[in-house]
């Protein structure tokens, strides 16, 4: 039987809401994790599930530093959710490959391998010769590329399923299929939210619902400044991966995963929530990914698909408390890298609603 009073309302399943209410369950707070539809059945499944901290982010900034922390969190992060769930979140830590296909991206890249040696990161220039040695199906004219062997993957519904359910598992509540239409006010204060089942109370109210957040709190005046940006992706089904590692390149990626499973990705549209997938944007990839990796012809297909991340108009993600609203607070905004920032995300939400301390990043 649901409870009418909770110390904090988390309104999103996604993995952003997740890792919150699993961050907020660990420290012995009595959560509430609300979702309109399925838990995770958005953007968060919808990710190819790149740690791209170096290959997404390239020069340094508050947010690639806090990228880089998120990408470390992974390894005990997985090994937790394991015992608290049995859910594998698939962590694979093999690096990735950032292609050359031009002379200008080669130099480009060397920049930027120079730029993130030197904050302490392992990156490495390796010539076309050599890729060809560790990934012998890569097309000939690539000119060589950027080696990142600290960037990895996961599996994204399995990484939110996991936060989700260790936070049940330690005392939290989750309703799905529950959507908050509005907010409870005391003055400046929000005390609860309104859902489709009736007022539900908390001392904190978290809003997670990534692209769909600024909808949410227009009720409240509150204009956030993000915007949507659609992303379809394909994944298709081979007996052998003709790559071992991720292979990043402008406009298309290739990620394979441990279950025989290549997904490759993805396209930006941005201003738009329609989640339907159009076969420009697919025929686009599947060309691009051939380019790069002639034998895809002969993959099986398998299926595709879309989702709406959530940008902000600084491209920095939003997390912290609404500075009008006591007991409001706010994080997305995680645009391409909602799954990587998970778990700081969650870290850094428990510790700011706990009254701790934590290392700006902005
Ligand atoms: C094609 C694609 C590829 C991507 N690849 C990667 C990648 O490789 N690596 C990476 O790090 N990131 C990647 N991302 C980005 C990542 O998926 C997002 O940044 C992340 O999932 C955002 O998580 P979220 O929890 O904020 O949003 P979401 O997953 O969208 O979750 C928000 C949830 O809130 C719910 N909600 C909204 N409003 C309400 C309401 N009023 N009441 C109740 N519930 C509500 C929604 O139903 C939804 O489930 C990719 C995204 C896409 C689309």
């Amino acid at each position: 039987m649901m409870k009418k009073h909770y110390d904090v309302i988390v309104v999103g399943g996604g993995v952003i809401g997740s890792s919150i209410a699993y961050q907020l369950s660990k420290r012995g707070r009595n959560v509430l994790l609300l979702e309109k539809n399925k838990l995770a059945s958005k953007a968060s499944s919808a990710a190819a599930g790149m740690l791209g901290a170096q290959s997404e982010l390239e020069k340094d900034s508050p947010l690639f530093r806090l990228a880089r922390k998120s990408r470390g969190m992974f390894p005990k992060l997985a090994e937790e959710l394991k015992e608290l769930t049995g859910i594998d979140i698939q962590l694979v830590q093999n690096g990735i490959f950032k292609i050359a296909k031009t002379d200008a991206e080669a130099a480009s890249l060397a920049s930027i391998i120079s730029i993130q040696k030197k904050l302490g990161e392992s990156a490495s220039w390796i010539a076309p010769n050599e890729l060809r040695e560790w990934e012998p199906s890569l097309s000939e004219y690539i000119k060589g590329a950027m080696y990142i062997p600290n960037d990895g993957n996961v599996s994204p519904p399995n990484l939110s399923r996991a936060l989700a359910h260790a936070a049940i598992g330690l005392g939290a509540e989750m309703m799905e299929h529950t959507e908050v239409c509005g907010f409870i006010k005391e003055t400046n204060r929000i005390i609860g939210v309104q859902t489709m089942i009736g007022k539900i109370f908390a001392d904190e109210t978290v809003i997670t619902g990534g692209a769909w957040s600024e909808q949410l709190l227009s009720q409240l005046g509150i204009k956030l400044n993000t915007y949507p940006v659609k992303g379809e992706c394909f994944s298709v089904r081979v007996k052998k991966s003709p790559v071992i590692r991720t292979i990043f390149s402008k406009g298309c990626y290739i990620v394979p995963k441990p279950d025989g499973r290549l997904v490759i990705g993805a396209t930006e549209e941005a201003n738009t929530f329609d989640e339907s997938v159009h076969l420009e944007g697919l025929v686009q990839l599947m060309q691009r990914a051939i380019k790069l990796i002639p034998e895809l012809t002969c993959a099986q297909w398998e299926k595709s698909w879309a989702g709406i991340r959530p940008q902000t108009a600084d491209k920095t993600p939003y997390m912290g408390r609404h500075p009008l609203f006591e007991g409001l607070s706010i994080a997305t905004g995680h645009y391409r890298n909602g799954i990587l920032l998970a778990p700081i995300t969650g870290l850094n939400m428990a510790k700011l609603l706990e009254g701790e301390e934590i290392e700006a990043p902005f």
